[in-house]
């Protein structure tokens, strides 16, 4: 491509050896990462056998200054020009079409190349031709070259194929001129080769950013495509889905299903965050918490509120960490669970309450008691059992009829609802029969309560279906901590002070003291034993001592009256406002 005069000064060579190095730095830094390197090589190595056969070139001039013969350096040189025209074909080969096969290429090229070289040079000696072909190769070479960048000129992102292949064409045109004996001084000047490499140098950094755009347009082809088909998949899904970015929890996608089901508008979205559904917010930093660790959430179980202050209903909810639209996102797809938990609370309040007074069954106060007894023991905590009975209820449902007397309790049991704490346990014992455990409670201040729940009672006013006012009064007895920590006796106890309190002309309070216990434990032993005489299946006994403690086994500081310290300890507990009963009342 240039002329020997690059080796006349040595700043000439200077300047091409340092262009042929920014050549190369430009196809090292193009070729990383790019499909096209090896036609980038090819292109490099073909301009480097280029150079090569120029000082050959030069060479042979100076064996020819000496008179030596000089055939083989020539055939040297030209041979070189030849392999030349084939890199750079095979260049242009492989930026026009990856991966053609070189064979047939380089076959065809080389062969007639050769038969010429050899022709020219020993069958019919002609230093014209020869002169010619100096030319012929590169030119060949470029010309490939230019047609293989120029090519690439309809695509997209191509403008450092496109500078390329103007530079090269640029090279061949000045060869063809060359060859045509026209001859301009720039022709010919040694800077030509340099001018060359540093125009194919930047064209090199122009095809690298070519590659970076064309990788991003076809990240950014993918994303579209992928937040398409997510699209795709939500709209159709049966369930309800929404998107909601990761960054600031607001909604960004919600299928029909979905917005119907939380009551929004589909051109609203952007005003809601994902949180704003949660009925409690605890939740949604669980869910948070779960995703940070897992990535994907299945069946998480979510109260959902809507805009619209509906009731909260239960929701079912699969979540996962998606990529959409330029943005993390959290995918979340819900199953109406509604039902289902409405079926599961009402088996559980079957198992647990009592059809009619909603207050919780016998079965449950027991179980729920006893884990409080053992929790009450571990902190020193008194507590109180109360027993509850209607007066003369008999008479209630005889005089204004069966479901007067449903009425009765109703009102009752919501009026101990009502009146006692939530850390109390009320309970329908049967019949007309309630009890009642007071936490942090003793006798003395559980009498106190009582008697005020009494007189709250015989307060009520239930109407009959006549319209008639019935009234009624109800006794209590009254057991605590300090006469067993065993949930049997102290409802029996309770039950004995219960009967007491009928014996004194009920609508009253009594307590069952320690003083009761000697005739409660002669009751007790009786009963046994009348049991034993008509002969029951041992298997409906107790054990022998009558008493089996439900905290057997766990340290007790206060059975039978051991801990009147607890009383000083715990004096500050009770406070029933509804009652009227606070910590005055019970000094
Ligand atoms: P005492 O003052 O001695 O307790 O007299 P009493 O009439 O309340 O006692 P008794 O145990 O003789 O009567 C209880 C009555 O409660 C008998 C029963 O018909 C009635 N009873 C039990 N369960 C229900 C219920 O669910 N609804 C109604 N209406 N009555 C009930
Ligand atoms: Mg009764
Ligand atoms: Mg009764």
């Amino acid at each position: 491509m240039g002329n020997i005069s690059i080796f006349n000064q040595a700043s000439y060579m200077t300047v091409t050896y340092l262009s042929l190095f920014l050549l190369l730095f430009a196809c090292i830094y193009a070729s990383v990462g790019n499909k096209q390197n090896k036609g980038i090589w090819l292109l490099f190595w073909g301009l480097v056998v280029d150079f090569i056969s120029l000082y050959v070139s030069l060479h042979s001039a100076e064996v020819y200054s000496q008179g030596r013969s000089v055939e083989i350096w020539v055939f040297i040189e030209m041979f070189l020009c030849l392999v030349s025209m084939l890199m750079l074909a095979m260049a242009s080969s492989h930026i026009l079409i990856n991966n053609i096969s070189d064979v047939p290429v380089v076959s065809a090229f080389g062969g007639l190349g050769l038969i010429a070289i050899i022709f020219f040079l020993y069958v019919f000696p002609d230093n014209t031709m020869i002169a010619k072909m100096r030319y012929i190769f590169p030119l060949a070479g470029f010309a490939y070259l230019s047609i293989g960048f120029l090519y690439q000129i309809n695509k997209k992102r191509s403008s450092g194929f496109i500078f390329a292949g103007v530079v090269t064409s640029f090279a061949s045109l000045i060869m063809i001129l060359k060859l045509l004996g026209i001859n301009y001084f720039i022709y010919e000047a040694w800077y030509m080769p340099s001018v060359i490499y540093v125009l194919l140098s930047i064209s090199m950094i122009m095809m690298k950013a070519d590659f970076f755009a064309k990788k991003c347009d076809e990240s950014s082809l993918e994303i579209e495509k992928n937040s398409q088909r997510i699209e795709e998949i939500i709209k159709y899904s049966p369930f309800p889905i929404i998107i909601s970015r990761l960054s600031d929890d607001r909604i960004i996608l919600a299928n029909s299903n979905a917005v119907k089901l939380f009551g929004i508008m589909p051109n609203e979205l952007e005003r809601y965050h994902f949180k704003d559904f949660f009925a409690d917010s605890e939740n949604r930093h669980v869910l948070n918490e779960r995703l940070e660790k897992e990535r994907v959430v299945q069946d998480f179980e979510i109260l959902v509120k809507t805009p619209t202050g509906n009731t909260p209903f239960w929701l079912l909810a699969s979540a996962n960490i998606i990529d959409y639209n330029y943005d993390v996102a959290l995918y979340t797809a819900f199953q109406d669970i509604t039902s289902r938990k409405n079926r599961e609370v009402l088996l559980k309040n079957q198992a647990t309450r009592d059809p009619l007074t909603a207050l919780y069954n016998r079965r449950y106060f027991e179980e729920e008691v006893f884990k409080r007894i053992v929790e009450a023991k571990k902190t020193n905590e008194p507590f109180s059992v109360l027993m509850i009975d209607a007066d003369h209820f008999k008479k209630v449902n005889d005089t204004y009829g069966h479901k007067t007397g449903d009425k009765v309790l109703i009102e009752l049991a919501s009026t101990c609802e009502r009146a006692l704490r939530d850390v109390d346990i009320v309970a329908r014992y049967g019949g007309e029969e309630f009890v009642v455990f007071l936490a942090g409670v003793n006798a003395r201040k559980g009498k106190i309560v009582a008697d005020r729940l009494r007189e709250s009672i015989s307060e009520i006013v239930v109407y009959s279906d006549e319209g008639e006012e019935v009234r009624f009064t109800v006794s209590i007895g009254v057991s605590s901590y300090e006469i067993s920590d065993n949930i049997d006796t102290l409802i029996k106890t309770a039950d004995e002070a219960l009967y007491k309190a009928k014996e004194n002309g009920r609508n009253r309070v009594e307590i069952f003291d320690k003083d009761d216990m000697e005739a409660f434990d002669n009751k007790e032993t009786q009963e046994r034993m009348k049991n034993e005489v008509n002969n029951r299946h041992p298997i409906f006994e107790k054990e022998e001592n009558t008493e089996i403690s439900l905290l057997d086994g766990i340290e007790s500081n206060h059975i039978q009256g051991e801990n009147t310290n607890i009383e000083e300890q715990k004096e500050d507990r009770v406070d029933y406002p509804i009652l009227g009963v606070d910590e005055d009342d019970l000094k």
